[in-house]
């Protein structure tokens, strides 16, 4: 592990929550719009994949993220890490940059961190890098594409709509490529997954291997919310969730 590795696990929460007591995560609501469909996102609340459930952020301008920063900043010496976690897919918006830029040229001492679902993380991971970005979470809910197609409707990529086995399969084949590109740049990873009971919960451990494999440091489980297309299924009891966790710490370590 680098020191550069090293010094990013000392400081963000999201990696080692033993720093939890003493350092903030802000977020910068930059990014509206969405480039998949995940059937248990309304577009209602921020995006599920890494977000408290039910939040609704406004969505601010580049020019209003880097005040409300430079604000925040000074009124707490515990921020360390800046992240772009929404509304939307912070890839598929061109603001994500703008801001990232911005904040990296004035605040470079401050971990940037980016929430993706993947679909744009290789084509991005160069950029990203430039702009300070040391740390991404990618959500993957599924590593088999004919299950994938139960919890994705479309993929939008390249200007081309995806539908089906191909969207799933694209979106995974997208996502393990962004995480071998982003870690050959010594980005850090983690990676979140839905837990959805009745469609992926057996299917859990078979992701940890391959996200490992592909080059995750950490692994969180994020309990499901039924809502939308999958408001049917029964939401992810704190019993499963448990045992969930504590099976996939054997393959990956997994983040409170
Ligand atoms: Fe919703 Fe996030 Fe999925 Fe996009 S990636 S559809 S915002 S949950």
């Amino acid at each position: 592990m680098s020191l550069e590795e090293k010094w990013i696990l000392s400081q963000h929460p999201c990696f080692n929550s033993a720093v939890e007591r003493w350092f903030d995560r802000y977020p910068l609501a930059v990014a509206a719009g969405c480039n998949i469909r995940c059937h248990y996102c309304s577009r209602v609340y921020d995006c599920m994949n890494d977000n408290l459930p039910g939040r609704v952020s406004k969505t601010l301008s580049p020019r209003e993220a880097f005040k409300k920063l430079h604000n925040a900043q000074r009124q707490s010496e515990r921020i360390r890490v800046v992240c772009f976690n929404g509304p939307g897919e912070p890839l598929a918006n061109k603001e994500t940059l703008d801001t990232l830029e911005r904040v990296h040229n004035h605040f470079p001492q401050l971990i940037k961190c980016v929430s993706t679902n993947g679909l744009l993380l290789e084509d991005y991971a160069e950029k990203l890098y430039a702009a300070g970005v040391r740390a991404v979470t990618v959500t993957v809910n599924a590593v088999d594409p004919a299950l994938g197609r139960k919890i994705y409707g479309w993929v939008f990529y390249n200007n081309q709509p995806y539908q089906g086995i191909s969207a799933a399969e694209l979106l995974l084949n997208k996502q393990l490529a962004g995480i071998r590109e982003a870690r050959k740049r010594g980005i850090l990873i983690k990676v979140n997954t839905v837990l959805i009971p009745g469609l992926n919960e057996e299917h859990l451990k078979q992701v940890a291997v391959v996200v490992k494999q592909a080059g995750a440091y950490t692994m969180k489980v994020i309990p499901f919310i039924p809502q939308a297309e999958l408001a049917q299924l029964p939401a992810t009891s704190g019993k499963m969730l448990h045992q969930v966790k504590r099976e996939l710490s054997t393959i990956i370590r997994q983040t409170i």
